[in-house]
């Protein structure tokens, strides 16, 4: 197990921990509020390293807004999970300033609105979104065809890798031939979005109409997808679902969804996830649901999800990061 931070492993647990290669592991602090994972014994924190990215939270007599928070810890645990197996770097909030941190806010405690979003490493998320009525109101009102909080957190923390992924000039201005120049003024792209909207063909050359709004949100979406997709055929690969070529099946390849696509082009993603989101729609729409996939990529978000599945599977993770992540949770004094 080394000095890995996010391990895949379920162990059954006797009076709150197990031992494994003479190690300790302790359930998290957070267990009462719904957390399985584990700390070592040499991290005196408590936390796992994903409670421990939560910067802010209800406090801790708010039951009602903490049972919200466990929900989205939930999806929370799911992303981080997805950040380690894709192979991205995260440096905790607390490490490093413009790390990557959580304020996690119920807009129904602090009786004021809780603007979801991400600014110098920290995303904030409104509580009340994991309510369903919530949710739902406020995916209807903006006509949005899908809205979770995973949806939430795969677009924010999708800002925070484009500072941390695109680094030099060259890269920047690539990045901006896909998805338009980030400095241009994003109060007036709110203003004009949400006055104007999206423009009539948006679908040609974007995934959603909120990326419509200021090359920031286009990145940020795209994103987002790139982590439905690959994460969602990791979990079809895990299941062992695969479509067979067949005249039932209208299909003359085979489709064998992989767990892992980094040394995969762009391309086989496509097609794999093409094949099986047809499939999953289909088996949803059986059932009486909407689409599971209720989008199209064209072209021109083809491109833009091959730029971030480059900049993903080139990132700079080194045993060094992890290494020093591992210390820094071993240094963490605060229970
Ligand atoms: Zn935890
Ligand atoms: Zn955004």
């Amino acid at each position: 197990m080394g000095l890995q931070i996010i391990d895949r492993t379920f162990l059954a647990l006797r009076s709150d921990r197990v031992h494994v290669d003479d190690i300790t592991w302790y359930a998290c602090s957070e267990r009462e509020w719904g957390c399985n994972w584990l700390v070592r014994e040499d991290a005196p924190a408590g936390r796992c390293i994903s409670c421990r990215l939560t910067r802010t939270r209800p406090a801790s007599d708010d039951t009602i807004a903490l049972e919200k928070l466990a929900k989205t810890e939930e999806a929370k645990r799911r992303l981080m999970l997805q950040i380690a197996d894709v192979g991205l770097p995260v440096v905790p909030w607390d490490v490093e300033p413009g790390g990557l941190g959580f304020d996690l806010l119920s807009s129904r405690s602090e009786g004021r609105p809780v603007v979801i979003g991400h600014a110098n490493g920290i995303i904030t998320i409104d509580l009340a979104e994991s309510l369903d009525d919530v949710r739902e109101a406020v995916r209807v009102k903006l006509g949005e065809p899908y809205r979770t909080i995973l949806g939430h957190l795969r677009h924010e923390i999708g800002h925070y890798f484009q500072n941390v992924l695109i680094t030099d000039e060259t890269t920047w201005a690539r990045c901006r031939d896909l998805f338009g120049d980030e400095r241009e003024s994003y109060r007036d792209a709110i203003d004009r979005h949400y006055s104007v909207g999206a423009p009539a063909d948006w679908q040609s050359a974007f995934i959603s109409e909120y990326a419509t709004m200021h090359a920031w949100e286009d990145f940020a979406e795209t994103f987002a997808h790139y982590l439905h997709i690959v994460g969602t055929l990791q979990t079809s690969a895990a299941i062992g679902i695969r479509l067979d070529a067949g005249a039932s099946t209208l299909r003359d390849t085979d489709v064998v969804p992989r767990e892992d696509y980094h040394d995969e082009p762009i391309g086989r993603v496509l097609a794999d996830w093409a094949a099986m989101s047809q499939g999953f729609n289909r088996v949803n729409r059986s059932m009486g649901f909407g689409d599971l996939y209720p989008f199209t990529i064209s072209p021109p978000v083809q491109r833009k999800l091959g730029f971030i599945h480059e900049l993903i599977t080139r990132a700079p993770l080194t045993t060094q990061q992890q290494i020093d992540l591992a210390l820094a949770s071993r240094d963490d004094e605060r229970a």
